[in-house]
Formats: structure tokens, sequence, C-alpha cells
């Protein structure tokens, strides 16, 4: 969809479509569906069945970014869903099929796909074999919601992260059965344990913002720092003026998972792909 973006926490956004229902209180305030009705007004794709899709031109822009991240000899990192959920029960098939296929024939792209539907039966459709280049990634914006991160486990992927966007309230992770932490490893089934590979904390933004309190962002920030895992604090909510810096007790908080690095054959072959994996 969009090559470079103001996301910072990626290089890229892609959508299969756009259009979504609201599932929960983060959706509240929405944005993708401000902006939708901004640049589509009179096009009724929230909280109906319709989706607005997209042409070839559209599809083929991940491939550019496939090819110069193969000759750079570094991934880049798409976010899949800034103005959908992949998992959304109305979104078109076919373009889930689309999707699927496009990630599986751009090796040198790590696709980041959140959701907010984790305990969807569309997740079936993600297949283990292919994913070497797909972390999955789930909101969670208030202790109602946390039983998304087990849910999120269960879908087979490269990596996992969780968005705590719009923060809402405090997160104990300390909360799961048995006083375990739910960024330690869980188990999913026999012989395999999995965890979360990143966290992404922000506050609301926009009219009507609901407000986030520093010490949240603080608890999760610790969480992370104690099993050592990168956490990227996005912003500080707001409703109106200037964007207050994201900075917690004196420091900028951008931590990323590394980009894959390959040295590159003369052509672009899928064994071409080296550190990282
Ligand atoms: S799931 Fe995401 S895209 Fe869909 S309504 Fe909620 S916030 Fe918007």
């Amino acid at each position: 969809m969009s090559e470079g973006t103001k996301i910072e926490w990626c290089d890229h956004t892609f959508n299969p479509w756009w259009g979504c229902s609201q599932v929960s209180p983060g959706c509240d305030h929405c944005y993708a569906k401000a902006l939708a009705e901004r640049f589509r007004p009179g096009r009724k794709i929230w909280n109906t069945d319709d989706r607005l899709i997209f042409g070839m031109q559209h599809w083929e822009e991940p491939l550019r970014w496939n090819q110069r991240a193969w000759a750079r000899g570094r991934s880049e990192s798409v976010f899949v869903g800034s103005m959908c959920d992949v998992f959304d029960p109305d979104g078109p098939k076919d373009q889930r099929e689309g999707l699927w296929n496009l990630i599986a024939d751009t090796p040198y792209l790590d696709w980041l796909l959140l959701t907010k539907r984790p305990d969807s039966p569309l997740v079936r459709e993600v297949r283990a074999s292919d994913w070497t280049n797909l972390s999955v990634g789930v909101t969670v914006e208030s202790q109602a919601y946390i039983d998304r991160i087990g849910k999120l486990l269960e879908i087979p992927a490269r990596s996992y992260f969780v968005s705590f966007e719009p923060l809402l309230g405090a997160i104990d992770l300390r909360s799961r059965a048995g006083r375990a932490h739910w960024f330690d490893y869980i188990e999913i089934g026999p012989h395999t344990h999995r965890k979360i590979n990143w966290a992404i904390v922000g506050g609301e933004s926009g009219p009507g913002a609901r407000p986030m309190d520093a010490d949240w962002v603080r608890t999760l920030r610790d969480d992370c720092v104690r099993v050592r895992m990168p956490f990227f604090f996005k912003q500080w909510s707001r409703r109106s003026g200037p964007r207050r810096e994201p900075i917690l007790d004196g420091k900028t908080w951008r931590q990323k998972p590394p980009a894959r690095t390959w040295k590159c054959p003369p052509s672009p072959a899928a064994n071409c792909i080296g550190a990282g994996l």
C-alpha cells in the first residue's frame, strides 16, 4: 500500500483490502476508519460487509521492495493491516489468498501481520511450512484482552509481537495461570514452546483520545528489560496540540528485532537468505 511509512516501527505498509468491523474498545477511535471516510467519502467499508480492493499495481509493489531488499542484502519490514484486519470474517477470501502467496513470493521481506482476532478460524490458513518471513502480532489494549497472547502463539510463524496500542489500562503480565508470565515461553503443544519476541506501546491520539498513565508504560518496559526483549515506545496519548516526544525516564525506547542480512549470489535465489533467520 505504501512505500515508506509514517509508522516508525516498520519500513512499509501493505493492505490486501481496506475495511473492517470494530471488535473491542481499542477500535473505538479507529484511525483507519477515519482515514477511509476521508479518502473514500460515501463508501461504507466499516461495520458492513463491503471492503475496498485494489488492482495489480498495488499488489506488485511489495515485489519491488523484495527485489531491492535482496540487492541490498538486508530485509525490509512490511506492516500488514494498517487499514484492515486480515482475519476479519468479512475480508475477501481471494485477497487473503493473494496475501499468503505474496508473502511466500517475497522471502527478503519481513512481514508483520497485526490482528485483534487471533481466535478466528481463519488463522488456520497460515501454513507453518511457508512462514520463514512472517511475524504475527496481536493488539492488547487492556487486561481484558490479555488472552489474545495465548491464542497468538498458537499460530505458526517465524516470530511474535504484541502491540499495546492504544494502551487503555495497566497490564499485569503475571496474570497467567500458575503465576507464570505472558512474556515467558508458553507451552503450545507436546514439545512446542513459543514466546513473544517484541513489544510496542503507544497511547491514543486525536479527538477524544483516552489518557495513558506513564506507570502503565513503565511496567511493560520493565517486563521487556527483564526478559531482554526489544521494547518500542511509540507515543504518549494526545488529544490535540504538538506531539510530546516519547521519552520515558529520560530515554527513548525504539528497539526492534534485527533485520535479516545476507551476502547475495549473482541471482536472487531463495538460498540467498542468511544470518538472522
Ligand atoms: S480491528 Fe483494527 S482496523 Fe479493525 S476496526 Fe479495530 S482498530 Fe480498526
